[in-house]
């Protein structure tokens, strides 16, 4: 039992010089011990579904207004396009991102939707999911926002493995002039009953929070804590995500400060130390190109979805780095690194998945192990 309570990771989410050291050994032992010196990453493919949202979220550079030229909707022809061209270059995850609820505050993406033959998103949604699963060999992983228990079911039977990212649960970030103003999506209690309901289910999740967007270290210390109290109800995180946010030029965030690696660090230190040990610790490593080996120094385990074909459509400035460079910064600090799937081993059985999206994660998983054994031959 590695946890940390609320009170010493509230001091230690400040730790500086020497003792911030100590802080990184204290959560690199932790994962050592839990994940060993391995990283993992998955090769993924990323479906800009729809970047249409109600939501107004102060760093994002992902929705558009309907009227922008720039908003768009993918046709299903496109949506298979994207997803064949992962899957010739070796992917096998089908990354699903969307704005949340779009049709509630559009008149436009109401008329979309329509024309397309569904009346939600959610509904096109997982109609785009079951397509991705039926006709290429990937792996969905949809990461539509704050659901319903009926919402999630809808989207069971075709994916894996979900996502929806916390953020941070302070009710203050909804305040005017906050990062979350404007988002009833955003609101934490709606979050989080997202989160239970998906554990309800026992859909294998990803989450994670943001920093840098106007929150306190306590508050970051609280929002992880409630993750890890979730986890310990239902068992379904498999990840948890720490995402520094990037200022950019379009974004109501535009003169906000971004976190430094050393706050990236002490925040990844401090997860670690909070979250159960087999929650997957992730950092992206696009978003801080120059620094990102020191996030294994702090306690990761893995860099998140890499795609080898489509850019990072949240943070289009941010390109993924090569996976040749990813492994050379990896040995680097130390570290071998490695694919995975979408869902991590622990999840793939029966207790979590349905039928056909278990039968080919396994079928994945085998050809993995096979892979890496004639790696592991070969280089005896
Ligand atoms: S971050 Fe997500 S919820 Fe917020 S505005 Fe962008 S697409 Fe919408």
């Amino acid at each position: 039992m590695h946890s940390i309570a609320k009170e010493e990771a509230r001091t230690l989410i400040s730790a500086r010089g020497g003792e911030l050291l100590a802080l990184m050994q204290r959560a690199a032992a932790v994962r050592d011990e839990a994940w060993g010196r391995t990283v993992t990453y998955s090769r993924k493919v990323f479906i800009p579904l729809t970047n249409l949202c109600r939501d107004k979220c102060a760093y994002c550079t992902f929705a558009r207004a309907p009227g922008d030229p720039r908003a768009r909707t993918l046709t299903p022809a496109e949506v298979l396009q994207i997803a064949r061209a992962g899957q010739q270059a070796g992917c096998k995850e089908a990354l699903f991102s969307l704005g949340e609820r779009p049709e509630l505050a559009h008149a436009a993406a109401r008329e979309q939707l329509a024309a397309l033959g569904y009346e939600s998103t959610v509904d096109y949604l997982a109609a785009m999911t079951r397509l991705v699963f039926e006709e290429t060999g990937l792996l969905p992983h949809p990461n539509p926002g704050a659901l319903y228990e009926a919402e999630w079911r809808k989207l069971r039977p075709w994916a894996g493995s979900m996502g929806m990212m916390l953020e941070n649960i302070s009710e203050r970030l909804l305040e005017k002039g906050q990062a979350h103003f404007g988002c009833p999506d955003k609101a934490p209690a709606r979050r989080l009953a997202a989160l239970e309901a998906a554990g309800r289910l026992r859909i294998p999740f990803t989450t994670g929070i943001l920093i840098g967007i106007g929150e306190t270290p306590a508050e970051r210390v609280d929002s992880l804590l409630a993750i890890a109290e979730v986890h310990r109800r239902y068992g379904h995180i498999q990840e948890v995500i720490i995402q520094n946010f990037r200022r950019k030029p379009d974004i109501r965030f535009r003169a906000h400060d971004e976190p430094g690696a050393l706050e990236m660090a002490r925040t990844i230190a401090v997860a670690r130390l909070i979250l159960p040990p087999e929650i997957s610790l992730q950092a992206p490593p696009n978003l801080t190109p120059d620094a990102y080996g020191l996030y294994l120094l702090a306690g990761i385990n893995d860099w998140g979805g890499i795609s080898p074909v489509t850019r990072d459509h949240i943070n289009p400035e941010a390109p993924w780095p090569a996976i040749a460079e990813l492994a050379a910064v990896s040995a680097d600090a130390g570290f071998e690194l490695r694919e995975r799937l979408s869902i991590y081993p622990r999840f793939i059985s029966s207790a979590w998945l349905p039928g056909p999206v278990l039968e080919r994660a396994q079928k994945f998983d085998l050809t993995q192990r096979r892979e890496r054994a004639k790696g592991e031959k070969g280089t005896k």
